[in-house]
């Protein structure tokens, strides 16, 4: 049993590909089968390298390993040349030398009359040979003309397909090059694909693969064509809403687990069920039970989900893409606090690593100014004098321990009546700047003390100056 994900990359992968991706890749693991990456990199003016490098890193960064591949069209021509020739040989396939011009009048003509437009077979009979053709012509496959192509496809149930309705489509250009049905099926056939997982709209190329595996007298293998993925409104999904690089959700901080979790509850589904694990998924997944009808992305629940893995994730394992994001923002994270410390902390209170990253970067970033709404609120001359002892009460803690902050905090509040929230907001303004971070203890204790008194010491400045003046 063997699975294949087969994109072309003439524009990035996105999460319509990558859950083409898993659901072959989990398909494969369930049925304890294998699974292939393939480039589709034939069409050469439209590939591009970082298209390429989005595949392989992207699907590396999902942990959808191949067991081959990957494997790329544009290094088997040779091989694509000589089964064009054993079709011409066995007269399953013939050149045409129509002119581009006739092409188009016949293609014209069928839809000026509102009728499918399809090449009408003149070449057909006349056997060209390669004398005879000036080197200028196409290669076409003989469709059989009558009879039924009828795919049982996993998904979609049972498709029949005319042949009458098929034309002799070209297999090889003017210049030599394979089409992409021709590519496909020499490659399903040589791969051994015994299972074909894509979008739906391949279907209309399946009856002509079909044909032509049949003419090779290869194993026609098991098919199922899956929705696409529409926007949150309904609509064909937009860069925005998820059409751009898969990457992009690293970027932004989204766990591999929590993507691979979103996607599999995309058109698939097993009772209520909404967490699963890499495993769940393997063990439950089949694909008969993917839904026919298109599912819209809903991006609310991504995000759920990743909080739930973030918070149930083991924090040395966030330290590294922690520390990605960090670099890609430009900023170091070699000094105090410890990663995997401030990790514990904030993934409790954030959404993605993004997030986390962001509000985080205050532990290891000095700040110029304050935040002026928070400034204006809470390091007024109200509080200099209980900021004051609290320095030194602060600076007297020997061991920095949370209990020990909180204690130092409560005993100055206390003495100077006044709510725990009084000093420790002013406090929280003083030694990040704004007025949003983890909790005050977790905070300090993160910053360090030394760290935390020579902010104090500056927001205790702050506010003399601010009441001299
Ligand atoms: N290369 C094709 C695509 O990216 C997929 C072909 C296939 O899966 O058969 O749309």
């Amino acid at each position: 049993m063997k699975t294949r994900f087969a994109p072309s990359p003439t524009g990035l992968l996105h999460i319509g590909g990558i859950r083409t991706a898993l659901f072959s890749w989990l398909y494969a693991k369930h049925n304890k089968g294998e699974f292939v990456l393939r480039i589709e990199d034939t069409d050469r003016e439209r590939s591009t390298d970082e298209a390429v490098r989005v595949i392989l890193d992207g699907m590396a960064w999902l942990g959808l390993d191949h067991d081959e591949g990957p494997f790329y069209q544009t290094q088997r021509f040779d091989r694509y040349k000589e089964v064009i020739n054993q079709l011409l040989e066995a007269g399953h396939a013939y050149r045409c030398t129509c002119s581009k011009e006739r092409v188009d009048k016949i293609r014209d003509e069928a839809m000026s009359q509102g009728k499918k437009p399809r090449y009408d077979g003149h070449c057909r009979a006349l056997n060209v040979s390669e004398d005879d053709s000036n080197n200028n012509f196409v290669i076409r496959f003989k469709t059989p003309t009558d009879g039924q192509i009828i795919v049982d496809d996993a998904v979609q149930g049972k498709v029949i397909f005319e042949n009458s309705e098929l034309d002799d489509l070209i297999i090889a250009r003017s210049d030599g090059t394979p089409t992409y049905n021709l590519t496909v099926v020499v490659d399903d056939m040589d791969m051994e694909i015994t299972d074909v997982i894509r979008g739906d709209d391949h279907l209309n190329n399946t009856p002509r693969q079909i044909n032509i595996l049949k003419a090779l007298g290869a194993q026609i293998p098991n098919y199922a064509h899956i929705p696409m993925i529409l926007g949150p409104d309904g609509k064909k999904l937009s860069k925005r809403d998820g059409a751009a690089s898969v990457l992009q959700y690293r970027d932004d901080g989204y766990l591999p687990e929590a993507l691979l979790n979103y996607l599999v509850r995309l058109g698939w589904s097993k009772d209520d069920q909404e967490i699963f694990s890499i495993d769940e998924m393997i063990s439950e997944f089949d694909i008969k039970d993917v839904n026919k009808s298109a599912s819209s992305i809903n991006p609310d629940k991504l995000l759920w989900l990743n909080q739930h893995y973030l918070k149930n994730s083991d924090n040395a394992l966030l330290v590294k893409p922690l520390a990605d994001l960090f670099k890609a923002m430009e900023l170091t994270t070699d000094a105090r606090p410890d990663l995997e410390d401030v990790i514990d902390v904030q993934k409790h209170r954030t959404e993605t690593l993004k997030d986390m990253a962001e509000q985080s970067m205050l532990f290891y970033q000095d700040f110029d100014e304050y935040a002026e709404k928070a400034a204006k609120k809470h390091l007024r001359p109200v509080v200099l004098e209980p900021l004051k002892v609290l320095y030194e009460s602060l600076e007297n803690i020997q061991d920095w321990t949370n209990e020990n902050i909180k204690a130092a905090i409560e005993e100055i509040a206390e003495k100077f009546e006044i709510k725990m929230g009084k000093l420790a907001q002013p406090l929280r303004v003083a030694v990040t700047g704004t007025g949003i971070s983890p909790s005050i203890d977790d905070t300090l204790r993160l910053l360090g003390q030394d760290k935390s008194l020579l902010r104090l010491r500056k927001g205790i400045a702050f506010i003399e100056n601010r009441s001299t003046s």
